[in-house]
């Protein structure tokens, strides 16, 4: 399957605690998914499996059919690098870079010239092509979270895991920074997992799950309709 699949996945952490307990979930190519439930019921452990950070216990993860229990650790960092974009409440921007520096960064990372063409489409997809020369402190905060959702796309990453990425934005603007992740999926076929706890948040997903005590317990597949009455 293209996308990202978790089967059977179980991730024990030492003294007992079972963060995910048997979680079978699939993250299609293209698709706009939510994962909300009480903080402690392994929506982390969820992304730090399903991104290659973390290795479960017992059960499998395929990230565009590539089973990665089968990968070194070198490969599996490797993998995140080139196939795996992050985003997290922190923007976590270098403040003395641009925003074009900012997003060529891991492209410098992975040992590649940053490619001006890639990052400015990157900055282009995000709606911030007239802001390329500017710094962090002079863009506000959704212009700054945007910058961050660049620099996740510029490897094109097969999924975007997006940890509450409104988190820490206003109402106006955590919805500046939904339209704009809806769009990547509507768009450019952006496959995108995204933790939150705000119903608005999940409302512009195309399916939530949700998670309690490391077990999925129930799924939405319609949130507009059903979270935004
Ligand atoms: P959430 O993101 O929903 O808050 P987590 O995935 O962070 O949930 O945590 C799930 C459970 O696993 C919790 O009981 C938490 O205390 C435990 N846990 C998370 N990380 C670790 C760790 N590194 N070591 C031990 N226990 C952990
Ligand atoms: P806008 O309408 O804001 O100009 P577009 O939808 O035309 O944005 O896309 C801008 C650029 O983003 C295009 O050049 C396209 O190649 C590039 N692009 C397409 N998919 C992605 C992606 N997943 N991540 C980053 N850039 C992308």
């Amino acid at each position: 399957m293209q996308g990202v699949e978790l089967t059977s996945v179980t991730k024990q952490y030492a003294h007992g605690v079972t963060a995910l307990d048997d979680v079978t979930i699939a993250f299609r190519t293209g698709t706009f998914t939510a994962v909300m439930g009480p903080s402690g019921s392994g929506k982390s452990t969820l992304l730090q499996c399903a991104a290659g950070l973390d290795r479960p216990t017992s059960g499998q993860v395929t990230v565009d059919g590539r089973d990665l229990s089968g990968l070194s650790d070198k490969q599996l960092t490797l993998l995140r690098r080139d196939r795996i974009g992050f985003v997290f409440q922190a923007f976590n921007l270098l403040p003395s870079l641009t925003a074009t520096q900012n997003v060529g960064l891991p492209l410098r990372l992975a040992g590649r010239r940053p490619d001006p063409e890639l990052v400015r489409q990157s900055l282009a997809a995000v709606g911030l092509a007239g802001r390329a020369g500017h710094r962090p402190a002079e863009m506000s905060g959704g212009q700054q979270q945007r910058v961050a959702i660049a620099r996740a796309l510029v490897t094109r990453p097969a999924v975007l895991f997006a940890d509450e990425p409104t988190g820490a934005l206003d109402a106006n603007t955590s919805r500046e920074v939904l339209q704009l992740l809806r769009a990547l999926v509507d768009r450019h076929a952006q496959t995108i997992v995204m933790v939150t706890h705000d119903p608005v948040a999940a409302s512009y997903a195309d399916r939530v799950v949700f998670l309690a005590d490391g077990r999925v317990y129930g799924e939405l597949a319609d949130p507009t309709a059903e979270l935004v009455a």
